[in-house]
């Protein structure tokens, strides 16, 4: 009885409020979710994981050692995966990390290089934001990875230090010092040569991901790769 009755009440509320993309915002029809067919076709993959040396390689390269690193999708000004990424970030719409983590993890099922992964790591959100928010928008998708692929995910690790208030008072050193270390880590315990796989939603300049993977490589006989949703051409 109690069904029938929320059967009524969830189909008034798609009346209400019906289920539209995420990527176009056109409304969803019978057996789609999330996206669309259409949007779902037209996802800018990067093929990265099938490409010897990507863009974020060379990105880093002399920069920062790592094993790879790779993005799912390209990311373009008021396309496809700008509204996915403004959805799951300020929407609170966590179904779509856990919907392209699956989607990626099908397409990964056949890179090697993966199975040497030990550990995800999502990008830490500060405090004060992770209050804000309620969530951090990459762990969704660190779920769907972790479960799909079977990697631990480990959230205790990479932590983000307490901001500095007046950071406009400070000389430019000390502002540049501060900003070096905004990230650090904890060995909750004992790690042998592990295999860390940073993961965040967007890659642009690179400077979160440099700065986060520098403080892992801190830990002894660490290994570093990269991963992200979606890579911005820049
Ligand atoms: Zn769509």
């Amino acid at each position: 009885m109690f069904n029938f009755f929320d059967k009524i009440q969830e189909n008034l509320l798609k009346l209400i409020y019906p289920d539209v993309c995420n990527g176009c915002n056109k409304l969803l029809v019978k057996g789609e979710a999330i996206i669309c067919t259409s949007c779902l076709h037209e996802l800018p993959y990067t093929f990265h994981h099938e490409t010897q040396i990507n863009e974020i390689d060379r990105k880093f390269y002399g920069i920062l050692p790592f094993s790879f690193c790779i993005s799912m999708l390209y990311f373009h000004k008021s396309g496809i995966v700008q509204n996915l990424i403004h959805n799951l970030k300020y929407k609170n719409k966590q179904e779509i990390g856990t919907f392209l983590g699956a989607l990626y993890a099908e397409e990964l099922k056949d890179f090697e290089r993966i199975k040497n992964v030990t550990h995800l790591i999502p990008v830490p959100l500060h405090k004060k934001r992770l209050h804000e928010r309620g969530y951090n928008q990459i762990d969704a998708f660190c779920e769907s990875l972790a479960v799909a692929l079977d990697i631990p995910l480990e959230k205790n690790v990479l932590y983000r230090n307490t901001y500095s208030k007046s950071q406009t008072k400070k000389s430019k050193t000390e502002r540049a010092a501060i900003k070096q270390s905004l990230f650090a880590v904890r060995i909750p315990y004992e790690f042998s040569a592990p295999h860390f796989l940073l993961v965040d939603d967007v890659i642009t300049s690179g400077a979160t991901i440099e700065a986060c993977a520098k403080e892992l490589l801190k830990i002894p006989n660490a290994t570093v790769s990269i991963l992200t949703i979606a890579y911005a051409q820049s």
